[in-house]
């Protein structure tokens, strides 16, 4: 996968990208990552890259020629195209759609994608409406630049691709991550993936520390056992932090029935 990033900070990306999975996966060839600076397309003596918005009011907005002249130097294909070329560009922005497990599955399965980054009150509209193909936020906040959320991106979408985390199956147990396709095929999803939960609590050694004991059940080696209690606990904590997800999640009877426990026992706990 090759992937672009605009900026008119590109030193921001030194630390983010030189870590862990990332630069394994760039070491590796799987990944291959260039930042370009949007200041070397423009073509003032100030190397301007942002003026006043029309119609007034305050800040700066990033002018659309220097964005729309580096897009052109990186010979995308044209942007009717893009989709059979398994080929995105991406506007990050405080407006966009939001980035979730989804989107970054989707993008990991690319083989290239473009992260353009706003700063000050924005980018010039024209850049989201006619250059880019989707806008994406990565929350409900505002950044403020895109720099951190192409960071985030670029981390989500790369442990996806296959051969970039050393354990592939662990990418697709984790919290919020559903394989249709796994369950179709009758791997067990309860054992410990997601399925559209978040993950469930992990210990390791020393299994007593300071006092604070790992729950017996992980070392007591009953394997069944240790299946009811991650997906009780990954049951529990969503429900906890996140229960708009227990909703949507493809639960099983068997899932039913411990939450319907859980919700016992909470209720018992308020009395
Ligand atoms: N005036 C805009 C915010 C601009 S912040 C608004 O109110 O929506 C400057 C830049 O930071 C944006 O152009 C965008 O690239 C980036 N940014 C800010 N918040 C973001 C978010 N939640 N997700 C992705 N990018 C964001």
């Amino acid at each position: 996968m090759k992937v672009d990033i605009l900026t008119i900070f590109p030193d921001f990306f030194r630390g983010p990208l030189d870590y862990g999975i990332v630069r394994r996966a760039r070491e590796f060839g799987l990944v291959e990552i260039a930042v370009h600076d949007l200041r070397a397309f423009a073509h003032d003596r100030h190397r301007t890259v942002d003026d006043r918005p029309f119609g007034g009011g305050e800040g700066m907005v990033l002018k659309p020629e220097p964005i729309f002249e580096c897009m052109e130097a990186l010979a995308m294909a044209p942007r009717d195209q893009r989709r059979a070329a398994r080929q995105s560009a991406v506007l990050l922005s405080a407006q966009g759609k939001p980035f979730d497990q989804h989107v970054a599955e989707e993008l990991s399965a690319l083989e290239r994608i473009v992260l353009i980054c706003g700063r000050y009150e924005g980018v010039d509209e024209r850049v989201g409406e006619h250059l880019a193909d989707r806008e994406l936020s990565i929350g409900d906040y505002v950044l403020s630049g895109g720099e951190l959320g192409a960071a985030v991106i670029l981390d989500a979408v790369t442990r996806l691709v296959p051969g970039a985390v050393g354990n592939e199956a662990s990418t697709r147990q984790e919290s919020f991550s559903t394989h249709p396709e796994a369950e179709a095929r009758g791997v067990p999803n309860s054992t410990c993936a997601a399925g559209g939960l978040l993950d469930y609590p992990h210990y390791t050694r020393p299994s007593e520390f300071r006092g604070m004991a790992v729950p017996e059940v992980l070392i007591s080696g009953n394997h069944e056992e240790i299946r009811r209690w991650r997906r009780r606990t990954a049951l529990e904590k969503t429900l906890r932090n996140r229960p708009d997800l227990v909703d949507q999640a493809a639960l099983s009877e068997a899932d039913k029935k411990l939450l319907a426990q859980i919700v016992g026992e909470s209720d018992e706990r308020k009395i």
